[in-house]
């Protein structure tokens, strides 16, 4: 297939390479592993040029588990906020650690974990997240344990534990206070564990982050309470390498030239909509839009952007950032066509991996 038409998300691997390029520096430099979160971007396409770099997957739910191993391979780590009687043996089967959010879950579901390796999560009771929705250290949150008397009672049946609570945590000198603050209140748990797993948002992938620091950091931590470290990278991993690319259907003056793309922030970038961020639109020249979906919504609103000539019907636009918690989420909201996923090779040429048709809306529902 060549070039797609509108709406597609558009992945950049060499953007992409240049990603896994310091992910793998990191690496080497603290001795940590890093293990791609699967629930901020599983488009598999392009898991082949992903895995020379990082070390496997982990995963927040049975099917997110069973496509790492199928579709990444390497390590796999399971993870679920809760896990269902029916699913424990299946997920077994597919990881090599998997990890209880709750000592309930670990007391049920220990017996069944056949030999791999078992872990907790370990909730720090602080983290980085400005957004209520997505803090883990939100009041009554039930993600983790934080009690260490219930932290102990675990800790024959464990090898490591699990701590996310990282944001898209530029800050290094922030990761590295709260690093600290973590080793003073849980240092005795830590120094009775095999593998420690720091979770993600940690935006060690972007412009000027002090990424040697940070390895060296890790490389302590490790050295100190005798840890293998993992990492689970999400956001940093994929950050700045997808576009959406959309058309202009219609132009209309309200007041406000306001211009239709054949696309929806609802239907394919709904984690703008839901934390209430606009889109990342070109910014170049004199010529302002607002930049709106074709969804009956009338919020449906990417943002304003501007450039060099007035826009014209069928004029293609680049959206960026597109790949993080958005096609994940994508959906079939006013059945609006599915963007296809095309790849742009190193070479530039651009393939279609997946299209969608009216067939799939329809057996979306039934
Ligand atoms: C969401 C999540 C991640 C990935 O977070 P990013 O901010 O995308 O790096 C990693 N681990 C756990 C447990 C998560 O819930």
């Amino acid at each position: 297939m060549t070039q797609p038409q509108t709406p597609f998300y558009l992945i950049d691997k060499s953007l992409l390479r240049a990603n896994m390029e310091k992910i793998a520096r990191l690496r080497d430099r603290s001795g940590a592993r890093a293990l791609l979160a699967l629930k901020c971007f599983a488009t598999w396409s392009v898991f082949d040029l992903m895995r020379d770099y990082m070390d496997g997957t982990t995963s927040s739910s049975l099917y997110e588990l069973r496509l790492g191993a199928e579709e990444f391979g390497k390590e796999t780590h399971a993870y679920s906020v809760a896990w269902a009687d029916h699913e424990i043996d299946e997920a077994v089967s597919h990881a090599d650690k998997i990890i209880f959010n709750s000592l309930g879950q670990l007391d049920r579901f220990v017996g069944k974990a056949g030999g791999i390796a078992t872990g907790l999560r370990l909730n720090p009771r602080f983290s980085t997240s400005g957004f209520d929705l997505a803090d883990p250290a939100r009041p009554f949150s039930r993600l983790g344990e934080w009690d260490i008397a219930r932290l102990d009672a675990a800790m024959d049946r464990i090898s490591g534990v699990m701590i996310h609570y990282n944001c898209e945590n530029a800050d290094f000198d922030l990761f590295d206070h709260q690093l600290g603050r973590i080793e003073s209140e849980f240092g005795d748990i830590l120094q009775r564990l095999d593998w420690v797993s720091l979770g993600g948002g940690i935006h060690f992938t972007g412009d000027g982050y002090p990424l040697d620091r940070l390895a060296d950091r890790l490389a302590a931590f490790s050295q100190k309470h005798g840890v293998q470290v993992y990492l689970e990278p999400g956001e940093a991993s994929i950050t700045g390498t997808t576009t959406l690319q959309v058309s202009v259907l219609d132009l209309i003056d309200n007041g406000k030239q306001v211009a239709i793309v054949d696309s929806s922030i609802e239907a394919h970038m709904l984690d703008l909509l839901i934390y209430r961020e606009t889109a990342k639109l070109p910014q170049d020249g004199p010529h302002e839009y607002q930049i709106a979906g074709k969804t009956c919504l009338a919020g449906d609103i990417f943002g304003d952007a501007r450039f060099a000539r007035p826009l014209k019907i069928g004029d293609r636009i680049g959206i960026a950032d597109a790949a993080g918690y958005t096609m994940v989420k994508k959906n079939w909201f006013n059945g609006v066509a599915m963007p296809a996923i095309a790849i742009r090779e190193e070479d530039g040429t651009i393939r279609t991996v997946r299209s969608f048709s009216y067939d799939e809306y329809k057996s979306s529902l039934s």
